[in-house]
C-alpha cells in the first residue's frame, strides 16, 4: 500500500463533510482487505460515511475499489448473455429458485451467487440446502463448467470474491452502520459485478418485511445501484416491489422449495408469479432474447408449459449434487414432525387486512427456521404453508396458515406471533400494487 495517505486524514476529511478522492477510497478498500487499515480506523470511517454520505461518484469508486479487492470471475468463455438477479430480501421470497431455471430455459445464462438468511429474512442458499445433497460451495471452475453446460448455477460467495466487503460487512454489522444507502449499494454491487455478468436485475423491496421500510429509501437505493451499474458499464434494471405480506403462500425452506416446484409446473400463486414474471422478463430483455416484456411473457409461458423450466431446475439439482427425486416426491425433503392449522377465531368476519411479513419471519425464527447470527444452523423442515393473502374473505374457522414445527413449545410460540400478524377488516381492502416502479 502506498504511504501517500494516513487513515486518520481520510477519516477527518469525511468526518468534516469533505469529498474523498478516488485514490483515498482505493487506499481504504485495499487497506481493509489486506489488514493494513486497522479495524478501529475502518469503523470510524464507516461511521463518518454513515453521517456524511457519499456522492454518486464516491459510491462508484468505493464499489470499484471493493470489487478489485478480490477475484473478478471471468465468464468470457461462456457463450450467450449472462444476467443475474439480486433481491434485497424479504419473507417467502423464493423468486430466485423459479426465475433462474425459467430464464435459463429461455436462453439466458444465470450465474447466481446468493447469500444466507439473516434475521427475519430467508436466504436462497439455505432454501437450496433443503434439497438433500445440494452443494452451494462450488469452486469457480466447477461453477463455470456447470453454467456452460446447463445455463445456470447457484452458489454462495467464494472466499476470493470481494474480501473487502466480507470485512466491512462484519464491522458494519456490529457498529450500527448497516443502514446506509451508499454502503449498502457498494456492498451489493461489488459482489454482483464480481460475478462476471453482462447485466443485472435488482428487486428492491420496501415494507414491513423488508430491510427498507420506506419506499423513498428503496427508491434511493435503486437509483444508486443503477448509477453504479452505469458507471461500471453494466446495464442494470431495478424493480421496486412491496414486501408487506409474505410472497406466495409458503415461507421457510422445504415449504418454499415445494412452492417453487409448483410454480415451475405452472401452478404458482398469483403474487409470486407476478413478481417472478416481471423480474425474469427484465432479464430476458437485458439478455437480448426478448424484445419487450410482452415477448418475454410469451417465452416464459412456453418454457413453463413445455416443462423446460422445470427441466433446468432438475438439471441444476443433478449438477450440484441435490437429489432430483424431490421434484416428484416432496416427502424426500426434510419434513417437520408436527403440522398445525391455524384457524380464524369466532370474531373473524370480513376480509384479511394485513399479514405482517415481519411477524411471520419472526414466527419462522421461533420455529428454528431462521438465523440470528451467521454461524447459527437452520432447521430446513420448519416453516409455514397455506398462508392466507390480504383481501381474501374470512369467517370463523377459516384456515389462516399451516405451521410446520418440530417442537410443541416452539409451535405454540409461533402460533401466538402469527395470530398477532393477521388482522381482519369488515370491508374488502383496496389492493396495493406489488410491482411499484422500475428504475433503469
Ligand atoms: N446486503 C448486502 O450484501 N450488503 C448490505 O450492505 C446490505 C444487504
Amino acid at each position: 500500500m502506498s504511504a501517500a495517505f494516513f487513515p486518520q486524514d481520510i477519516i477527518v476529511k469525511k468526518r468534516d463533510g469533505g469529498r474523498l478522492g478516488r485514490d483515498e477510497i482505493e487506499f481504504f478498500a485495499r487497506g481493509v482487505a489486506d489488514g493494513r487499515f486497522a479495524d478501529y480506523q475502518a469503523t470510524a470511517l464507516l461511521m463518518a460515511i454513515f453521517w456524511r454520505g457519499l456522492d454518486a461518484e464516491e459510491t462508484a469508486w468505493l464499489t470499484d475499489a471493493m470489487l478489485r479487492s478480490g477475484e473478478v470471475i471471468d465468464l468470457s468463455d461462456v457463450p450467450g448473455p449472462k444476467v443475474d438477479k439480486h433481491s434485497t430480501g424479504g419473507v417467502g421470497d423464493k423468486v430466485s429458485l423459479i426465475l433462474a431455471p425459467l430464464a435459463a430455459a429461455c436462453g439466458v445464462n444465470v450465474p447466481m451467487m446468493s447469500g444466507r438468511g439473516l434475521g427475519h429474512t430467508g436466504g436462497t442458499l439455505d432454501k437450496l440446502e433443503a434439497i438433500p445433497g445440494f452443494r452451494v460451495g462450488l469452486e469457480v471452475g466447477e461453477f463455470r463448467a456447470i453454467l456452460r453446460r446447463n445455463g445456470l448455477a447457484m452458489i454462495g460467495q467464494t472466499p476470493q470474491v470481494v474480501p473487502a466487503d466480507r470485512k466491512l460487512y462484519a464491522l458494519r454489522d456490529v457498529t450500527g452502520t448497516v443502514e446506509c444507502i451508499p454502503l449498502i449499494c457498494a456492498s451489493i454491487m461489488s459482489k454482483k459485478l464480481a460475478e462476471g455478468i453482462d447485466s443485472l436485475v435488482l428487486d428492491v423491496k420496501s415494507g414491513r418485511g423488508a430491510f427498507m421500510k420506506r419506499k423513498e429509501d428503496a427508491l434511493a437505493l435503486a437509483r444508486a445501484m443503477v448509477a453504479v451499474g452505469r458507471a461500471a458499464g453494466k446495464p442494470v434494471v431495478a424493480q421496486l416491489t412491496a414486501m408487506d405480506e409474505p410472497l406466495g403462500r409458503c415461507a421457510g425452506h422445504t415449504t418454499e422449495v415445494i412452492e417453487s416446484v409448483e410454480c415451475l409446473r405452472g401452478r404458482g400463486p398469483a403474487d409470486l408469479m407476478e413478481v417472478t414474471y416481471a423480474l425474469t422478463g427484465h432479464m430476458l430483455v437485458l439478455g437480448g432474447v426478448a424484445r419487450d416484456q410482452a415477448d418475454a411473457r410469451t417465452r416464459m409461458d412456453a418454457a413453463l408449459a413445455d416443462g423446460s423450466a422445470l427441466g433446468k431446475f432438475r438439471a441444476m439439482c443433478e449438477a450440484q449434487g441435490g437429489d432430483p427425486r424431490v421434484i416428484d416426491d416432496f416427502s424426500r425433503l426434510p419434513t417437520a414432525r408436527l403440522r398445525r392449522e391455524l384457524r380464524a377465531g369466532a370474531d373473524a368476519h370480513g376480509y384479511v387486512a394485513e399479514v405482517d411479513a415481519l411477524k411471520c419471519g419472526h414466527a419462522i425464527m421461533a420455529l428454528g427456521g431462521g438465523r440470528a447470527a451467521v454461524t447459527d444452523r437452520v432447521d430446513h423442515a420448519v416453516g409455514l404453508s397455506d398462508i392466507i393473502k390480504v383481501g381474501e374473505p374470512v369467517s370463523p374457522g377459516t384456515r389462516l396458515c399451516t405451521i410446520h414445527a418440530n417442537d410443541e413449545t416452539k409451535a405454540a410460540a409461533a402460533e401466538q406471533m402469527l395470530r398477532s400478524a393477521i388482522r381482519f377488516t369488515p370491508t374488502r381492502p383496496v389492493p396495493v400494487p406489488l410491482v411499484q416502479e422500475v428504475v433503469r
